[in-house]
């Protein structure tokens, strides 16, 4: 089993979008993706970002979270990435639960979330069918190529989010979204509030 983490950044902050906008967090960014979107523009590579590094054990990465955390409250630990799911095993999950964390994750959808996991959100992309089908809420970057929101309805989830795609389109793909949303009104509108408020 891999019990070591590599991590790309880890800071205090709060959920930009979603159901959870608005949320402090810890923000914990693991390195890699197993996807090569071609509108990415995550950095997830390395573990050279604020708070990175390699942590060698489960204790020791939930250590430097709790660190982070300024509340008597129990610790929400944001897992993003990249693809959090490729390092986020049983082992972590177990000793985040272990200490109270709540465990909130963004995922692509191609690989399935450990059981006990309290907050699923996955984002499926173009040519990729979700292996990971219910969760709490599903969000799809619009405009995509390949990808069709249609497909995606019957699955269970509680929230149904559509996200205008953050590039040098964007006035236009928010209207794009908006417009889809208008039509399609099981989707809601999701925006990145962090961009635009100057928060990780
Ligand atoms: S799945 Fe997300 S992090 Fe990975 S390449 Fe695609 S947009 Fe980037």
């Amino acid at each position: 089993m891999n019990n070591k983490y590599r991590v790309k950044e880890m800071q205090l902050t709060l959920q930009g979008e979603g159901a959870m906008a608005g949320t402090a967090v810890v923000l914990l960014r693991f390195e890699g993706c197993n996807l090569n979107c071609s509108f990415c523009d995550t950095e997830f590579a390395g573990v050279d970002g604020h708070g990175g590094g390699v942590f060698n054990s489960p204790a020791e990465l939930a250590k430097a979270v709790q660190s982070i955390w300024k509340s008597n409250l129990s610790v929400n630990v944001l897992c993003t990435g990249g693809e959090p799911l490729l390092q986020l095993d049983k082992a972590l999950i177990h000793e985040f639960h272990s200490r109270g964390f709540r465990i909130l994750l963004e995922t692509n959808g191609t690989q399935i979330a450990g059981t006990g996991i309290d907050w699923i959100c996955v984002s499926p992309k173009s040519a990729t069918i979700p292996v990971q089908n219910h969760g709490d809420e599903i969000k799809i970057v619009w405009p995509q190529d390949n990808i069709n929101p249609k497909n995606f309805e019957e699955l269970k989830f509680d929230f149904f989010w559509i996200q205008p795609k953050f590039d040098k389109n964007y006035e236009k793909n928010l209207l794009l979204s908006i417009k889809y949303c208008l039509a399609n009104p099981k989707w809601r509108l999701s925006i990145q509030t962090h961009r635009f408020i100057g928060i990780p």
